[in-house]
C-alpha cells in the first residue's frame, strides 16, 4: 500500500488497484484474486473498512482488475461502475473475440450498475474512453485532485519509465497508442496505474513526453 496525495492509495494486489477516500470511498479495479486474497488485506492497511467502499469502477475485464469483484460487490453492495462497452464483457454476458481476451474466462461476471460514457462525470471522476488494450477500456480522472487512475492506458517500467502495455495482451495495439495520445492531453500530476509503480508529479508531462518521443 502506498499513499498518493492525501486521499488516494495504490494498493499492491500483484498489480495495482487504487483507493479514493475524498469524501466518499471509491475502489477502482479489484486485483486477481477471487476471494479477494491480498487486496483486502491491503485495503485495511490504509485505515479504511472494505465494508465502507461505496462504489467500484472498472477500468477493464481482465484478471488483474476483475478477479475480485464478485467477492468485493458481496462484502460491500457497492455501486459497480464502467464504461458502457466494457460492462457486457464484466457481466460475461460476452467475451472479448480472440486472442488475449478469449484467455481470461474465468472470472464468474458481475452485472455493471451504471454504464459510463466518455466524458461523463460521475462521483467527480471524468470517464475517458481508452480503448485498445480492451474495447471499453476506461481511464479515470480527478480533475479537482489532479489525479488519474490509468488502469492499463499504460504502464511505468522501472527502467523505462512510461509506455504502452505490451502487444501480446493487447486487443489493437494501434488503438492502445491513439488511446495514449488521447490521454496526455488532460491535466494531472498523480498517477495510478495497473502496472509500476504510481506518480506523484509531472503525470501527464511525463505522458507528453513518451507520445512525443514515439510519435503516437
Ligand atoms: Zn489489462
Amino acid at each position: 500500500m502506498r499513499k498518493i496525495g492525501t486521499d488516494a492509495y495504490s494498493l499492491d494486489t500483484n498489480g495495482h488497484v487504487a483507493l479514493l477516500s475524498s469524501g466518499r470511498l471509491i475502489l477502482i479495479d479489484t486485483g486477481t484474486k477471487p476471494d479477494g486474497e491480498i487486496l483486502l488485506p491491503e485495503i485495511e492497511k490504509t485505515g479504511y473498512k472494505v465494508s465502507d467502499i461505496e462504489f467500484i469502477y472498472i477500468t477493464h475485464t481482465h484478471p488483474d482488475h476483475v478477479g475480485g469483484l464478485a467477492k468485493l460487490k458481496e462484502l460491500t453492495d457497492a455501486i459497480v461502475l464502467s464504461h458502457e462497452l466494457e460492462a457486457k464483457y464484466i457481466s460475461k454476458e460476452e467475451i472479448y473475440d480472440g486472442p488475449p481476451g478469449s484467455k481470461y474466462q474465468f472470472h464468474p461476471g458481475t452485472p455493471v450498475d451504471v454504464k459510463l460514457v466518455d466524458g461523463q462525470i460521475y462521483e467527480g471522476l471524468l470517464t475517458i474512453h481508452t480503448p485498445g488494450h480492451t474495447p471499453g477500456h476506461s481511464s479515470f480522472l480527478d480533475q479537482e485532485g489532479s489525479l488519474l487512475i490509468a488502469g492499463d492506458a499504460f504502464r511505468n517500467d522501472p527502467e523505462t519509465g512510461f509506455g504502452p502495455m505490451g502487444d501480446q495482451y493487447t486487443l489493437d495495439p494501434n488503438q492502445h497508442k491513439l488511446s495514449i495520445k488521447k490521454l496526455s492531453n488532460y491535466n494531472f500530476e498523480r498517477v495510478i496505474l495497473g502496472h509500476g509503480e504510481p506518480v506523484e508529479v509531472n503525470g501527464s508531462k511525463l505522458l507528453r513526453q513518451l507520445v512525443e518521443r514515439e510519435n503516437y
